[in-house]
């Protein structure tokens, strides 16, 4: 059996969040920039539930850093962008 590495920790400069801003570290767009939007798509695949936990993490981490900024705006940035779930209703 090979083990295979896990896609969840990219290398340094793989579009992270750069807290306290919470600006892309590498492009310096608003976090999750585009490029990383479609980094944790690729990473989380069909796992959506854990996608939206780890986003939720983020989410509160920023609303604790960027006090200024509106909860919902920081929602939509964060969780906004995310693909529906395949759910029946
Ligand atoms: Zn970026």
């Amino acid at each position: 059996m090979i083990a295979q590495p896990t896609p969840h920790d990219p290398p340094p400069g793989d579009h992270r969040p750069a807290s306290p801003a919470w600006l892309c570290a590498t492009c310096g767009a608003e976090w999750p920039c585009a490029p990383r939007r479609d980094l944790l798509i690729a990473e989380y695949g069909p796992d959506r539930s854990g996608l939206s936990v780890y986003l939720g993490a983020c989410l509160a981490a920023a609303s604790e850093d960027l006090p200024d900024v509106p909860g919902t705006a920081l929602r939509d940035r964060f969780v906004g962008w995310l693909p529906r779930g395949r759910r029946a209703h």
